[in-house]
């Protein structure tokens, strides 16, 4: 899944004058990031206070989500499934089911009101999706299930199919016709990702919503609203889901903690995806539950934001200076993995490089392949 690109420094044959300012650029990305790198980006505590967490019989303790990351750090063929087993109460009648840091595995939610039951993303493949609906059954205890997915990804989404006859599948607009015209490619992409992977799409039917909506959705799950709304960034239909009662949101892969932003195809905004981290910031929550890796609070949110923001400002200056996308990827990369030592994804921060250099050229994005 590693990009093609380059990891020679410089291919443009530039001038000393550029090799100088590469160097001064080096030492000053270096510096500024050691001010800001961050090792545990708003982690939160296992029982963080202010948290009632009040337990069901269906789920454990919450456990410490990376104390196996060393496991993960480079799975050469992950095995990709849901363990609800691990399922916590993260807030009152808000449960999570962690990813463990594994991947292709995502958190997933499931969130109560006295009437009926909202079940936040699938797990990839419908055999995880059957996890996911067995562990919602048992908590609904009869109440009516929802369902709904952050975005169209594989592990967000492809396990819906489970989810059929069982519960209602709302989504946002934008994220069903996306899923409609990539979800296919999406399959197959990602069965080049390994064996496991590869075995769990076998067979996987993409499910269309039941109901949909544009822009912001509230649903009333009986004596709890969650508000559903359109946050376009890392796909063309990702969605927040947020519990207000708790100052909760899910943010499907927005927000990833400890992980580099994914940006996979021309679809991706970083422009965008600064703005809708404002924006989530704006809502003061006090429990993020990312896309991937460990539930935290808003500081995952900020480490992000000023991640691509710290990312677009050198894309920025470099593109003044004359650089190409390639001569950008090549200084960059090796430079911002060392201010973030402890990121993962960094195979995608030549993706991130190609929207930020579109973005600030104006140009198509011309992105590495996968
Ligand atoms: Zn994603």
């Amino acid at each position: 899944m590693m990009p093609q690109y380059q990891v020679t420094v410089f291919p443009t044959a530039p001038d000393k004058a550029r090799l100088l300012f590469s160097f001064v650029f080096l030492i000053v990305a270096l510096g500024l990031g050691n001010a800001c790198t961050r090792q545990a980006d708003g982690e939160v505590s296992p029982n963080p206070s202010g948290v009632a967490a009040g337990q069901v019989s269906a789920v454990a303790e919450r456990p410490d989500d990376d104390a196996d990351e060393s496991a993960i750090t480079e799975p050469v063929d992950p095995v990709p499934d849901v363990d609800e087993s691990l399922a916590f109460q993260v807030a009152t009648g808000v449960t999570v089911i962690p990813d463990s840091r594994i991947a292709f595995v995502p958190n997933i939610g499931i969130i109560e009101g006295s009437e009926s039951v909202l079940i936040v993303d699938t797990g990839l493949g419908t055999a995880n999706g059957k996890r996911v609906l067995m562990l919602a059954r048992k908590i609904a205890d009869g109440r009516k299930l929802y369902l709904t997915t952050t975005h169209f990804h594989p592990e967000h989404n492809f396990g819906a199919s489970a989810f059929e006859g069982s519960a209602t599948l709302v989504l946002n607009e934008a994220q069903a016709i996306e899923l409609r015209e990539k979800g296919p490619d999406y399959i197959e992409l990602f069965k080049t990702f390994g064996s496991q992977v590869e075995e769990r799409l076998e067979g996987t039917t993409l499910v269309e919503p039941d109901r949909t909506y544009s822009g912001t959705m509230t649903l009333d799950l009986g004596g709890r609203e969650v508000i559903l709304r359109e946050i376009p960034a890392h796909t063309r239909g990702d969605q927040l889901v947020y519990v207000p009662d708790q100052h909760l949101i899910f943010t499907g892969d927005i927000a990833e903690t400890r992980f580099f932003p994914i940006m996979p195809d021309a679809d991706s905004s970083a422009v965008r995806w600064i703005g809708v981290l404002q924006q989530l910031e704006a809502l003061e929550p006090k429990i993020v539950v990312p896309g991937h890796g460990a539930v935290g609070s808003e500081e995952i949110l900020s480490a992000l934001r000023e991640h691509i923001e710290f990312m677009r400002d050198r894309v920025q200056a470099l593109v003044a200076t004359g650089y190409d996308q390639q001569a950008i990827t090549d200084l960059l990369v090796p430079a911002i993995t060392a201010v973030y030592p402890n990121w993962d994804n960094q195979e995608f921060v030549p993706f991130e490089i190609a929207i930020l250099y579109a973005e600030a050229t104006g140009n198509a994005p011309q992105l590495p392949g996968f």
